[in-house]
């Protein structure tokens, strides 16, 4: 079996020791995901504790990375306190540079960037920005547009979208976040 090093590179950005689960399966329980997922939680941790670069391969290219609401469950739950949102997140990220996000995830991918544009560029979660841009992405015009006009009515969907006070520090934070993550992606 081919050995790698991506258990210290994980351990190293995430400072998570993957070989402290011992499998007793609280994670897996508790996820309200799990059911959906290709590899249930405490799969991914068994598989992440292999040390085999095909098993990782398979999680990069799976759709629970995606999957994952980061609800944090699996964390309260379990005895080692193993924070696997982290790695999820870790593990999201490292497929999305190289380019291994699962086909059926991409819906996931586009909310993603549709979010973080609407928080680049206001600050705030926009909601029509952030509708606009999912389904630009998507081309799902007419998904759950039934749902619209009562939002609107109900003041959920505000037309002008609300700015933070200080744009220039968002420019900031936005910069040095990708300045950060594209050295650690030339590190590895
Ligand atoms: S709850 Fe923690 S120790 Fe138990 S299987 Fe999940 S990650 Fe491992
Ligand atoms: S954080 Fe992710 S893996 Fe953990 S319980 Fe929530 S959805 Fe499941």
């Amino acid at each position: 079996m081919e050995k790698s090093g991506y258990i210290s590179e994980i351990k190293e950005y995430t400072e998570i020791n993957v070989n402290r689960c011992y499998q007793c399966g609280k994670c897996s329980a508790g996820c309200a995901i799990a059911g959906e997922m290709d590899y249930p939680p405490s799969m991914v941790m068994r598989m992440l504790q292999t040390n085999n670069e095909e098993n990782y391969q398979s999680l990069l290219q799976s759709q629970s990375i995606w999957l994952c609401v980061s609800c944090q469950n699996c964390v309260t739950r379990c005895p080692m306190e193993i924070d696997i949102p982290r790695l999820m997140d870790y593990m999201r990220e490292k497929a999305y540079r190289e380019k291994k996000v699962n086909r059926k995830s991409s819906n996931i991918l586009s909310f993603h960037k549709a979010f973080l544009d609407s928080v680049k560029h206001t600050g705030r979660l926009y909601e029509i920005g952030l509708v606009a841009g999912y389904k630009i992405r998507t081309l799902n015009i007419l998904q759950d547009m039934d749902v619209a006009p009562s939002m609107f009515m109900k003041g959920k969907l505000p037309i002008l979208p609300e700015m933070v006070k200080d744009k220039k520090q968002l420019t900031t934070i936005f910069k040095e976040t990708e300045k950060d993550a594209s050295s650690s992606h030339t590190q590895k």
